[in-house]
């Protein structure tokens, strides 16, 4: 089993005050953070992007086992 991440936009202050929060695996918050950064935060697609969602990602609390 993979260990679930999280993408939390309040760890990334924006101007939109935004506090949308992304779980899953690594790959599924990384595929659907790209696509909010780019429709709700204006950024473009690409490889840097990735990389700068990749860097804000934390290790999710695990609930179950
Ligand atoms: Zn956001």
């Amino acid at each position: 089993m993979s260990q679930r991440k999280v993408l939390d936009c309040r760890s990334h202050p924006s101007d939109r005050g935004c506090t949308l929060s992304i779980e899953g695996k690594e790959e599924e918050v990384l595929d659907a953070g790209t696509l909010h950064a780019i429709t709700a935060h204006g950024h473009t697609d690409g490889p840097e992007l990735r990389e700068q969602l990749r860097a804000l990602l934390k290790d999710a609390e695990l609930t179950d086992s």
